[in-house]
């Protein structure tokens, strides 16, 4: 398989919540993106494993992306160990993506900004030759960071999703265990409506950034390389 896109994030729902209006939007340019978790979220206080993978079908289906896997590393104990490492670069030679997102390496979630260290550490390894790997060495050609569970970041560049906003939220509430019907304030699960209300808002300000509806924001470590100054989208607003 040789994807355009992949993302890679510690638990199911979360490249859902970060990044899908960027990954169905790449969906719908004609690009092949795939979605690797890391654990099952067998830690969440509600739902269980194989309820979550039946949410997670769910929700590649409205995405329309052409893979998704889990490396059911262990939930709420990701840790930065080679072995984890070596099983991520496997992948990513199997999968051959040109552009990879990760989780931004920081943030409250110890899980979140670990899958950010070693999906990074991965994305080289997998291009070294020697290495006790199979298929042939790949590097993607791209690393970005999603940064909207982190929004004090400021972005190097923000998506506008305006269009794919409404399909992003479909494939959150996909995950219909992790929300009630009302808000539960004990386990501060957030309701249907808390969450529309909440992913919109973030969105919203991270639209406003480039003068638009819905954005998602992104961080890159490198620095863009630039030809023409008058033809780069970048604008004024
Ligand atoms: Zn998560």
């Amino acid at each position: 398989m040789e994807l355009d896109v992949l993302s890679i994030a510690a638990h199911p729902d979360d490249t859902e919540l970060t990044c899908s209006g960027t990954v169905i939007k790449m969906v719908e340019a004609g690009y092949k993106a795939g979605l690797l978790d890391l654990t099952a979220g067998e830690s969440g206080t509600r739902g269980d494993v194989n309820l979550r993978a039946k949410e997670s079908a769910r929700a590649s289906k409205g995405m329309g992306i052409a893979y998704r896997g889990n490396l059911g590393f262990p939930d709420a104990a990701l840790e930065n160990r080679r072995e984890y490492k070596l099983k991520i670069a496997q992948k990513i030679r199997e999968l051959r993506p040109r552009t990879v997102i990760l989780p931004y390496w920081e943030g409250r979630h110890p899980d979140h900004f670990t899958a950010g260290q070693i999906g990074y550490e991965a994305c080289f390894l997998a291009g070294l030759a020697r290495l006790p790997l199979e298929e042939r060495p790949h590097r993607p050609f791209k690393i970005i960071y999603a940064t909207f569970y982190v929004p004090s970041v400021r972005p190097t560049f923000v998506v506008d999703i305006t269009s794919q906003f409404e399909k992003k939220l479909d494939a959150i509430l996909s995950y219909s265990s992790q929300f009630s019907a009302r808000r539960d304030l004990r386990n501060l699960f957030p309701s249907r409506a808390d969450l529309r209300d909440r992913v919109g808002s973030l969105a919203r300000h991270f639209g406003l950034m480039i003068g638009v509806r819905y954005g998602e924001p992104f961080v890159t470590r490198e620095v863009a390389a630039v030809e023409d100054i008058v033809s780069m989208p970048v604008k004024s607003i």
